[in-house]
């Protein structure tokens, strides 16, 4: 039921709600005014001469003294509170009986009803309102010549103390409706307050990141859940716990405090630190991000911190890195980790000698036992290596059957242990259940500067080469007129990158040279031979940098810029051109993108006969690559393309070798078919590929065709096409093309 108590009550003030620090300024503030009053009324009164002993104003004044001890003395909030009122109260009708009741005095009254309101609570504000109404009726009725100003009140003291106790009360009204109106706007803003914080309670507690919160003295004011579980900490920590009380540490006692360094840092920071658990010693890495809050004065209050345990990504990291540098199979130093340390060996004060080592014939070996043979031997080798070079050297494989050795030392130290490891595998190595004799080529170079790391390892490659060329197991000492290849290949492919890097119709452009048939003398096909424009305008043929781009890998995206430009000429010259051959070296073939892009090629022209494309493949490439060439020989066939084995004869194919290959054409090399007509050895050797070649349904081109008396000789055994100067060299596009189609196709 709604009273109208609860009406009022619902619309009163409740009191209170002052924070104890705010009620003792204001109450200060109202012990001194009362003071102050105290003061002021003995001084005016002295002057009015009021104060004579037994006077009601004496009396009156002598009655604020206790109350202001009171006031500043007595403990809690009520009772002096009550006493300031009270002394206010009396203060004021000590003024009024000075002055005789004059009517302006009783303003006072209104005055201190205003000031008492600063309390905001009932008691105080009740005793004065009944303080005065009691005062203005008894002093009233006792004495009203002192009370009131004029006759009328004097006559009805009751009456006129009613009327005064509601005056002030009305006047009051403003101060309880303030009052009241302050006291509902703190409540909402105590509510959202505390809803917010509560919202940022659970955020803090419920986050699955560890988060604390330090003082800048170094103690744990709060932490949340994630953080107690990470630490493995109870629900209540004990007060005043401090930073260093926590369970963790630095792992490094040296490192820089990592509390010291938050407190310094203005606003926020990302530390990421390893540290140790003080109960168990475990090591963990922590990504500790912090926050300073700071107060309006710019001082330092709170450090806020929340810490990622990055251990295990970290030890993944750590894991790759060690997985990048070391080799899988072999457990030596990867390329990568060995070009970073022989640059700081060479960065030494001693000269390095670095020792490139192949193993001869090692194919034969892979092929002939398996790869898991051969991966075994090569576990063999690098232990052996690593045995037999003295400590402190750096021992790596590159890759395949390469490795490599680098020491610090004379050159006499460099040959001493390249002699050391070739005696070492006199011995033959154990595989599987059996024993295996191997052989190694060794090349020997020697640096001085870390900017001569790459040269000097090309250095002993090209004396490991030089080393296979003279019959392999043994040490070849780099020499000067190696030196000075190393340097062209060296510019080679800086030359190759700047062209690729260009314009490539320009930098590589691409020339062809006709291929015809034996019987009409037509141009029947043509190959595409790639060319390479330098800055100042010269042209250089492919030999200067095919075997850099070989190496490099750069031939991969060369081999489809000739490839890509070869099948737009052929699509171009249409019908007056019978095939085009393009030259794919083994680095091409092995890449694994090759034959995807070959088909995205030949999709973009679906009008084009994929037969009319054919693929040349060196008969060392057949022999040499890592992949499975002849898988990959069969895919590409599956395209529809032809396949030419290019150069044959120059490896060391055997004629039967030829029945294994997925070729369609062969094409003699160069080199049987100059000075045919003088040379019978020759002729028989021709006449017998081509008979094979016939009898396997391959086509033949004769390579090379200078003299028109060889041409003769081979039109006599009846090769089918041929191909040299005889017909024509390798010309631009666009004088092939006129060629084409303006002259007569016949030669
Ligand atoms: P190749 O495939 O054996 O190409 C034939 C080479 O013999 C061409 O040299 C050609 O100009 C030359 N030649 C043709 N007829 C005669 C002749 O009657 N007498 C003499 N003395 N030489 C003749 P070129 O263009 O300098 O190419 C050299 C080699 O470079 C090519 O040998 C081929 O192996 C390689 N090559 C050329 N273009 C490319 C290419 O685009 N990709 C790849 N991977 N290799 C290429
Ligand atoms: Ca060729
Ligand atoms: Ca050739």
């Amino acid at each position: 039921m709604v009273t109208g108590a609860n009406v009022l009550q619902r619309w009163l003030p409740t009191g209170g709600g002052l924070r104890d620090e705010d009620w003792a300024g204001r109450h200060r503030l109202m012990t001194r005014l009362l003071a102050g009053c105290l003061v002021a009324l003995t001084f005016y009164g002295a002057l009015r001469d009021e104060l004579s002993g037994g006077s009601l104003p004496t009396w009156l004044v002598l009655l604020v003294l206790p109350c202001v001890l009171a006031a500043a003395l007595l403990p809690g909030r009520r009772l002096p509170s009550i006493f300031v009122a009270f002394g206010f109260t009396v203060a004021c009708a000590a003024f009024v009986a000075m002055t005789h009741g004059q009517t302006e005095a009783h303003f006072t009254f209104f005055i201190a009803v205003a000031a008492l309101a600063l309390y905001r609570d009932w008691a105080p504000f009740g005793v004065f309102l009944a303080g005065t109404t009691a005062h203005h009726a008894i002093f009233g009725i006792f004495d009203a010549g002192l009370t009131y100003g004029h006759h009328s009140a004097q006559k009805h003291p009751l009456f006129w103390a009613v009327v005064h106790g509601v005056a002030v009360l009305l006047a009051a009204t403003f101060q309880v409706v303030a009052w009241r109106l302050t006291e509902a706007e703190e409540r909402r803003a105590q509510e959202n307050l505390d809803e917010s914080e509560a919202q940022l309670t659970v955020a803090f507690e419920e986050t699955p990141v560890p988060m604390a919160i330090f003082s800048p003295d170094g103690r744990v004011l709060r932490i949340n859940k994630a953080y107690r579980a990470w630490l493995r900490l109870p629900e209540e920590l004990p007060a005043g716990l401090l930073v260093t009380d926590l369970p963790i540490e630095l792992a490094d006692p040296a490192a820089p405090r990592l509390f010291d360094q938050l407190t310094v840092q203005d606003g926020s920071s990302i530390n990421v630190r390893q540290y140790r658990r003080k109960d168990t010693g475990e090591t963990l890495w922590v990504e500790v991000h912090g926050t300073n809050l700071h107060d309006r004065h710019g001082n330092l209050r709170l450090i806020f911190v929340h810490c990622l345990d990055v251990t295990a990504s970290r030890r993944h990291q750590e894991e790759l890195q060690d997985q990048v540098r070391h080799d899988a199979l072999t457990g030596l130093l990867s390329r990568s980790a060995f070009e970073d340390d022989l640059a700081v060996l060479l960065a030494g004060a001693e000269p390095v000698n670095v020792i490139y080592l192949d193993v001869d014939r090692f194919k034969s070996v892979n092929d002939g036992s398996g790869h898991a043979a051969g991966d075994e031997l090569l576990r063999g080798l690098a232990t052996r290596l690593a045995a037999t070079v003295p400590a402190g050297a750096l021992v790596a494989r590159l890759g395949g059957d390469e490795f490599v050795v680098a020491l610090s030392g004379s050159p006499r130290t460099g040959t001493r242990v390249g002699q050391a490891i070739l005696a070492a595998f006199a011995e033959p190595l154990e595989v599987g259940d059996g024993h295996l004799q191997v052989a190694v080529s060794l090349g020997l170079a020697a640096g001085e500067s870390p900017e001569q790391a790459d040269e000097t390892v090309l250095a002993a490659d090209t004396a490991m080469y030089a080393a296979k060329r003279a019959g392999g197991n043994r040490l070849q000492i780099f020499s000067d007129d190696m030196r000075v290849r190393v340097r062209e290949r060296i510019a080679a492919e800086a030359r190759l990158r700047e062209a690729l890097a260009g314009d490539l119709s320009e930098t590589l452009p691409i020339w062809f040279q006709p291929i015809v048939a034996a019987g009409t003398g037509f141009v029947v096909g043509a190959e595409a031979l790639v060319r390479m424009r330098t800055p100042q305008g010269e042209l250089l043929s492919p030999f200067h940098f095919i075997p850099a781009a070989e190496e490099t890998g750069m031939i991969v995206p060369l081999g489809e810029h000739v490839l890509r430009l070869a099948v737009r000429h052929l699509v171009e010259w249409g019908e007056h051109l019978g095939y085009m051959s393009v030259n794919v070296s083994p680095r091409q073939l092995a890449e694994p993108d090759f034959v995807p892009m070959l088909a995205d090629l030949l999709a973009a022209y679906p009008a084009l006969d994929p037969s009319r494309l054919v693929i040349e493949i060196t008969e060392t490439a057949l022999l040499s690559s890592s992949v499975d060439v002849r898988e990959r020989l069969e895919t590409l066939k599956s395209l529809g393309v032809r396949i030419a084995l290019d150069d044959f004869g120059t490896g060391y194919s055997s004629l039967t070798w030829l029945q294994s290959v997925p070729a369609d054409v062969v094409k003699l090399d160069r080199s049987f078919v100059a000075g045919l007509a003088a040379d019978p050895r020759k002729a028989s050797i021709i006449q017998a590929v081509l008979w094979l070649a016939r009898s396997l349904s391959m086509s033949v081109i004769a390579e090379g065709v200078e003299d028109p008396a060889d041409w003769d000789a081979l039109r006599e055994l009846d090769c089918p096409s041929g191909q040299g100067y005889l017909f024509g060299k390798p010309a631009p596009a666009a004088e092939f093309g006129d060629r084409l189609t303006k002259t007569l196709q016949q030669v």
